[in-house]
């Protein structure tokens, strides 16, 4: 496959279990859209995080040990202004895990949501997947797994085999939405895992958000352990 052009891992690779904004950092440096966002650790630095990045921001809190933020109350959706993410900042504060940090970031807005996955499997080499995505990825199990690196018409065609293909389309008169920037996020994360070898563990972007054709996509969720 022709690698797109500009690609490179960054000179320094974080390691173990990564955070969110680790993550989507690693990422990002292949041209994969993903918020806008900062760390912060007191109320007020949350405030003026916010107040940069723009209303409505989401606000998490930061835990490498956290699977599955939402289900511990760390995900705080929709903050309208500096009092909302004031008491945000105290909820997160007060949820039972130990947090090294909040993650202030825009609100993205989307009509479906994906899973992109990346692995190495010892022994075969590095897998990419994508998939119907959000908190029911474990429960609708519609994914489809490809060896990277990928080329662009691969990355479609995985696409067009997910049972979600026909509301990506534009079923039920509902808009197309931007499949192509789907396909060319996935062929990126493919060139990503191919470079990482062996020290890619495992990669989840969970969800990327869908906007209508031409409008792009957007990682809002990022994990990631390397060796
Ligand atoms: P979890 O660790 O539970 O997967 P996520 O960061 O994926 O946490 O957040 C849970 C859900 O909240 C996502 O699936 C998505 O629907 C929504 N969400 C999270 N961050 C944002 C954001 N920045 N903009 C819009 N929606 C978001
Ligand atoms: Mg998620």
């Amino acid at each position: 496959p022709a690698r797109p052009p500009g690609l490179a891992l960054p000179a320094a690779l974080p390691q173990g279990a990564l955070t969110e904004a680790e993550a989507k950092r690693l990422v990002a440096a292949f041209g994969i859209p993903v918020t806008r966002e900062a760390l912060a650790t007191t109320a007020g630095d949350a405030v003026a995080a916010a107040e940069a990045i723009g209303f409505p921001v989401a606000m998490k809190g930061v835990s490498r040990a956290v699977v599955h933020k939402s289900d511990l109350g760390l995900v705080k959706l929709n903050l309208a202004d500096a009092d909302a993410v004031r008491a945000a900042h105290a909820a997160l504060l007060a949820a039972p895990v130990p947090l090294e940090g909040v993650l202030v970031q825009e609100m993205a807005r989307g009509a479906a949501e994906l899973i992109l996955g990346a692995r190495h499997e010892p022994g075969l080499g590095p897998f990419v997947l994508v998939g119907s995505g959000g908190i029911w990825v474990e429960v609708l199990r519609d994914v489809q797994l490809a060896p990277a690196p990928l080329r662009p018409e691969d990355a479609r065609a995985m696409l067009r085999r997910l049972a979600i293909w026909p509301v990506l389309a534009g079923a039920r008169g509902r808009p197309a939405l931007d499949t192509e920037a789907a396909a060319e996020a996935l062929v990126r994360l493919s060139w990503l895992a191919a470079d990482l070898g062996e020290r890619l563990v495992e990669l989840d972007l969970n969800p990327i958000l869908l906007r209508a054709a031409g409008e792009g996509c957007i990682a809002v969720d990022g994990r990631a352990t390397l060796a």
